[in-house]
């Protein structure tokens, strides 16, 4: 049995994996009334509340902590308060338990988690609050294909949500908000395999403040920044040839992505199979850690606890995959 812990950003989250199986994923979720994350702030949420989770998980998993084989985390990439946080508790439980540590890069364990919805070799969307990416794959790594060049699409949705006086996480309020509106056009800009928001953030600020509605806009944000996102994740899949898709990140709780990228791996010649995880597997979480940890760990990775650091920055591409 591997424990997985995710800390990198927002999310304090401790999952168990056993041959595949997730046994328990508890988590609890920095908030801020306004504004953004202050990392310094969420890193101290993760200490505070990762002794109870930890609790909580081993509760869920029915396990004691004997039983454990090693602690999967998720050392990059992230905000470094969040990431050391997470660090340390690792590492006290690693020496305490008296075994390894297995670092998993977080972008790498939304895609690996797929697997369990029975995916073998997906293109992975990958649409949460700071990270944007389509990733496969190839060649002895996970490559990036395509990926935003300036905001990741939640932190976009929630920052409009924000001007709408709507609140944080604005995710599910523009969803709802999506549901009266028509379409009017926006900018929709995508360059090679990268998408970009920036323009469409601009644009929906000035019909805003001329008086355009909050139904209409949102209505048209999704439906012009999906659309984006779809088209750059179905030349990925054409590129590469694979057929497979898998959604991961918060944005991904959205039904309309979820639906168009259903219509677009129906409607490609190559048969493509869909997986969108369930939303406890969508969000940031401690079971994708874990899951991905044990597959690392039945490869013979793992490592003395002392020798992990974190790696803020870490590209997907950067991580050797060994394990596949
Ligand atoms: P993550 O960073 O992966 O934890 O995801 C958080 C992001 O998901 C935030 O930006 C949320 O606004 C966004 N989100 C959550 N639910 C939805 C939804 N139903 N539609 C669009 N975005 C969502
Ligand atoms: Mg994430």
């Amino acid at each position: 049995m591997i424990l997985g812990i995710e800390s990198t950003a927002h999310t304090f989250g401790i999952g168990i994996s056993h041959n595949g199986k997730i046994l328990a994923n508890i988590r609890d979720m920095y908030k801020t009334a306004s504004g953004g994350i202050i990392p310094t702030e969420s890193a101290k949420h993760h200490s505070a509340l990762a002794p109870e989770i930890y609790q909580k998980a081993l509760v869920e998993a029915k396990i004691s902590p004997k039983k454990l084989k090693a602690i999967a985390i998720s050392n990059a990439p992230g905000l470094a308060p969040c990431l050391l946080a997470g660090l340390h508790f690792a590492k006290e439980k690693a020496n305490e338990l008296k075994i390894p540590i297995i670092p998993v890069n977080h972008c790498i364990a939304h895609l690996e988690i797929g697997r369990s919805e029975g995916a073998h070799d997906p293109v992975l969307l990958y649409t949460s609050g700071a990270n944007t990416q389509i990733i496969a794959y190839a060649a002895g790594k996970y490559r990036v294909f395509g990926e935003t060049l300036d905001l990741g699409v939640g932190n976009f949705i929630d920052k409009i949500a924000r001007e709408f006086g709507e609140g944080f996480p604005g995710g599910p309020k523009i969803e709802q908000l999506a549901l009266n509106g028509k379409y009017i056009e926006l900018p929709y800009s995508i360059k090679g395999m990268d998408v970009s928001f920036s323009g469409m953030q601009t644009k929906i600020s000035q019909l805003y403040k001329k008086g355009v509605s909050k139904e209409d806009l949102s209505f048209s944000l999704q439906e012009t920044a999906f659309a984006m996102l779809v088209e750059a994740a179905e030349r990925a899949l054409a590129h590469t040839g694979k057929t497979e898709l898998v959604l991961g990140g918060g944005v991904a709780c959205n039904s309309r992505l979820q639906e168009m990228c259903k219509i677009m791996c129906k409607e490609r010649i190559k048969k493509t199979k869909f997986f969108c995880p369930p939303k406890d597997l969508l969000v940031d979480n401690g079971a994708m850690i874990a899951f991905t940890g044990e597959i690392m760990f039945n490869s013979g990775i793992k490592q003395k606890p002392e020798n992990i650091d974190i790696s803020p920055r870490e590209r997907t591409d950067q991580v050797k995959v060994t394990w596949r």
